[in-house]
């Protein structure tokens, strides 16, 4: 397949040369030149021919952005799979802004992050047309675990935003508890050992034990991308979520430190 990936981030860059190993015509694009092979110099360029274009960037000015640098060399039939985390908002304004060029619209946000996308284990959260979606399959089977139809374009980026508050508010009660445990004079390996049997153990615990035991906070997906979800997640909704509130002054707080770029895990540090 011919699949232009805009945006070489954490996940872009993986997703580009798990496709380029499988054999696709990959070209690509980043704000920042990475590069990268089948690099272009801008996004016009990049997905000049694509059958299937993803967007991978980091929030919804970037995604305007880029848009706005797509829509003249947008061509009938090609699919743009808008894959940022947005709100649902945003997913709509983009696929309201390609209908008049013949493009197809998805909305593809995903879970799984860094290691996943390396290990082809990433799992899509799909909003928009079936049909649309099953032209795209082939190239999106091969770097996914799984394929999720959500409903319409906007329902997937609500979704998205919706498992990502979990998983800060999980993440959060993780630090909490090694903390106290390590007050109480506990080991680490102990306290992940019974971790393990315990009602709580948690696919976070699985992804950061080892981090969080090392003291790594390189990211795998960064404190500031999670902030800016906790944000998107608050705006325009009108239910009232108290632990959310208390766990955004938290990123807030490490993003006052300068942590912008580390894991979220990396929040443990506020905690001495
Ligand atoms: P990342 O490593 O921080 O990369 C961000 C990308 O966005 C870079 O290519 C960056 O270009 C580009 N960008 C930022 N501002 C831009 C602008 N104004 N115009 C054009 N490009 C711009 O991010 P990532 O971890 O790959 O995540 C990408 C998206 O996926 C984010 O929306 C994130 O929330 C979401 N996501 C990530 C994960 C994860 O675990 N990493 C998991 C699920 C969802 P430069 O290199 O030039 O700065």
């Amino acid at each position: 397949m011919r699949v232009a990936i805009l945006g070489l981030g954490i996940i872009g860059s993986a997703w580009a040369d798990n496709l380029r190993a499988d054999g696709d015509t990959v070209t690509c694009w980043n704000r920042t030149s990475k590069g990268a092979p089948g690099e272009k110099p801008d996004p016009a360029a990049a997905i000049l021919g694509a059958e299937l274009i993803i967007l991978v960037v980091a929030d919804p000015p970037a995604v305007e952005s880029v848009l706005t640098q797509l829509l003249p060399a947008l061509r009938p039939g090609q699919i743009l799979m808008q894959s940022s985390t947005v709100d649902a908002a945003c997913n709509r304004a983009c696929a309201q802004a390609i209908a008049p060029t013949g493009a197809l619209f998805l909305e593809g946000p995903f879970t799984g992050s860094k290691p996943a996308a390396l290990a082809r284990q990433t799992v899509f959260y799909m909003g928009g047309d079936q049909a649309i979606l099953e032209r795209a399959r082939p190239a999106l089977s091969r770097l996914a675990k799984a394929i999720l139809h959500i409903g319409p374009v906007g329902m997937a980026a609500s979704l998205k935003l919706a498992m990502n508050v979990n998983i800060a508010l999980v993440a959060q009660s993780l630090c909490e508890s090694l903390r106290l445990a390590r007050a109480g004079g506990i080991s680490d390996a102990i306290y992940f050992e019974a971790l393990k049997l315990n009602a709580s153990k948690s696919g976070v615990v699985d992804l950061k034990e080892s981090k969080l035991r090392a003291q790594d906070w390189s990211p795998q997906f960064s404190l500031k991308h999670m902030h800016k979800d906790l944000n998107l997640a608050v705006k325009d909704v009108s239910v009232r979520l108290p632990l959310l509130e208390s766990v955004r002054t938290i990123y807030a707080a490490g993003m006052a430190a300068g942590w912008n770029e580390d894991d979220f895990i990396g929040l443990m540090r506020l905690m001495p």
